[in-house]
């Protein structure tokens, strides 16, 4: 399997990092290595000084397609959960800065951290899904795929323009204004519309 992940997909956030707005969407990947499950725990890696997280709604792809229409998009995920996109952003600057590719700032090892995932089906409004995430107990980020510059659909339709989608793929879909750093100790809990999905600790 593989991760797929969106960048830049919140205006607020997009924001933050003084990024420009894209025009179609940003993605890039990371290894099944980076996988991290069963709320197991993070550990800070030594290559950075400044891990971030980033609380995303994460899509998974139920069946095999390629050059998948918008209107047909729904057919290919029926579930979702929430994952953090752990990014080295130290190093992320200073590729933005080199004008090399990401890697080394987002596919590391348990920088995918995700947990369990619900039916597509059991959200009120699969298009306006709420999520949070709280860091030692506080909101930090809070958003809405309302809000979302390029929709679950339109994301299905760029990516498997050039990457064939096959079950079990995992798509990031970005995420919201408020991404801050972690560090030794902190627990970090995500959900979806109230629900908690996820509940690790930084070690
Ligand atoms: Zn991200």
């Amino acid at each position: 399997m593989k991760i797929i992940c969106i960048g830049r997909n919140y205006v607020e956030h997009a924001r933050e990092l003084n990024n420009p707005l894209p025009s179609s969407p940003v993605f890039f990947m990371k290894p099944d290595s980076s996988l991290l499950i069963n709320n197991k725990p993070f550990f800070l890696p030594d290559f950075s000084n400044e891990i971030h997280y980033e609380a995303e709604i994460v899509l998974k792809i139920s069946r095999l397609g390629k050059n998948i229409r918008k209107q047909f998009a729904p057919r290919y995920y029926n579930a979702i959960g929430i994952g953090i996109d752990f990014t080295a952003r130290d190093l992320q600057e200073a590729c933005k800065k080199a004008g090399h590719p990401w890697e080394i700032a987002k596919a590391f090892d348990q920088s995918a951290v995700v947990n369990h995932f619900i039916p597509l089906s059991s959200v009120p409004d699969p298009q306006a899904i709420n999520f949070e995430l709280v860091v030692n107990g506080k909101t930090v980020q809070k958003g809405n795929t309302k809000d979302l510059i390029f929709s679950f659909d339109e994301i299905i339709a760029y990516v498997s323009t050039f990457v064939t989608l096959k079950t079990g793929d995992l798509i990031f879909t970005g995420t919201p204004a408020g991404v801050g750093p972690v560090k030794t100790g902190d627990n970090l809990v995500a959900s979806v519309e109230g629900q908690v999905l996820l509940d690790f600790h930084v070690r």
